[in-house]
């Protein structure tokens, strides 16, 4: 599962960027705007390393 820079979140939980020299990883909940990269500032792809655990 994938996300880009100003698209919502599909699913809760940690997304990963790496482009470049850039890797960094985040926490987003569902509907949350996926930001800009942290490191660079710029558009990214996010990629879904791991869904927030539900309780
Ligand atoms: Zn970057």
């Amino acid at each position: 599962m994938t996300g880009t820079t100003g698209h919502p979140c599909p699913e809760s939980g940690l997304w990963t960027t790496t482009h470049g020299g850039c890797r960094e990883q985040i926490a987003l909940s569902k509907t949350n705007i996926f930001p800009p990269c942290p490191h660079c500032r710029g558009a990214a792809t996010w990629v879904l390393t791991q869904k927030t655990q539900k309780y």
